[in-house]
């Protein structure tokens, strides 16, 4: 009957659009309860000095370990942030993050931490009382914390995103924007926050050296990072090539599969041996 395009095709689609909801109400359920029961876990990547291959800082990525198996943050922060779950799961990481970095830095390893942040956890009741209030307790230091957001945060919410960035900043805490270069008219943006470090999208990194316009953007980010006294990280890198070429670029920092994958904190450990200094 569907084929005729009688009722029976509003039946079917509606049927379809009837399992997507489900779905993802389920998903949502299913969320909620991982984080009551603990199923989410951190994962740290290690980012480095481009300069000196010290590991800086470590960026905290989110897991669901859904039965057994990881799943990673793009398959479930959509629907997290959609139900609000986002605001106290993104509560825990923060925590969570902090605790362990805080412990290293306890044991004498100078190292920093990077967390990510939803737009519609910056724009939570109370969300820079949070922080404050997690730094406290965790005993971690603002200036060691840096807070990563999306270009877009920037783009509208009447300014009140900024207004909270802003706030945190005040605290003393540090502020990236992730996947730079993505967004439109981004250079424009800047002006209204000011930030301590911007993260050059992976898919340029992906084609430095291959695509002359891509390897010129790049370029000119590393410039204006450094025009602005702004820290430059890259992402993505994977070959040695992109490495080499990024140091020749003067790019500060770097993270990606070829320097260190993301792992567990004692994977970390393991790598760097918490020693001061240490370098990959
Ligand atoms: P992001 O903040 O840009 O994080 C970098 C992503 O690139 C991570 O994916 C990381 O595993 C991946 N990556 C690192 N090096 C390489 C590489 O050399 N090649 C490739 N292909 N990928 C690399 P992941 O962990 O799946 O996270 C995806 C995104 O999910 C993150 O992008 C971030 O926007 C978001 N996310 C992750 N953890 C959190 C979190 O705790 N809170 C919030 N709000 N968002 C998070
Ligand atoms: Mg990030
Ligand atoms: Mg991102
Ligand atoms: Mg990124």
């Amino acid at each position: 009957r569907a084929k005729e395009g009688g009722p029976g095709t509003v039946e079917v689609y509606a049927a379809h659009m009837h399992d997507k909801v489900l779905s993802r109400l389920e998903l949502q359920v299913r969320l909620r309860r991982a984080l009551a029961e603990g199923e989410f876990y951190l994962e740290y990547q290690p980012v480095v000095d481009l300069g000196t291959s010290q590991v800086t800082s470590v960026e905290a990525l989110v897991r669901w370990g859904r039965d057994g198996e990881a799943v990673g943050p793009d398959a479930f922060l959509g629907a997290a942030e959609e139900s609000g779950l986002i605001v106290p799961l993104g509560e825990w990481i923060l925590r969570e993050a902090c605790e362990k970095v805080s412990v290293w830095r306890l044991s004498d390893w100078d190292i920093a931490l990077s967390v990510n942040l939803s737009p519609r956890q910056v724009l939570s009741p109370r969300f820079v009382e949070t922080v404050e209030r997690i730094l406290a307790e965790t005993g971690l230091s603002a200036e060691f914390l840096t807070l990563e957001v999306d270009e877009e945060i920037l783009l509208d919410n009447g300014g009140e995103a900024v207004q909270r960035l802003a706030e945190l900043r005040e605290l003393g805490v540090q502020l990236a924007i992730d996947d730079y270069g993505m967004g439109y008219a981004s250079l424009a943006h800047l002006r209204r926050l000011s930030v301590d470090a911007i993260k050059i999208d992976p898919s340029f990194t992906a084609d430095l050296g291959r695509d002359g316009t891509v390897t010129l953007l790049t370029h000119t980010i590393i410039q204006l990072g450094r025009d602005l006294g702004v820290q430059v990280v890259a992402e993505g890198i994977e070959r040695a090539e992109q490495l080499e070429q990024l140091r020749a670029m003067g790019c500060d920092r770097g993270q990606g599969f070829l320097v260190a994958r993301p792992m567990s904190a004692a994977g970390v450990e393991a790598l760097v041996g918490g020693e001061a200094g240490a370098s990959l």
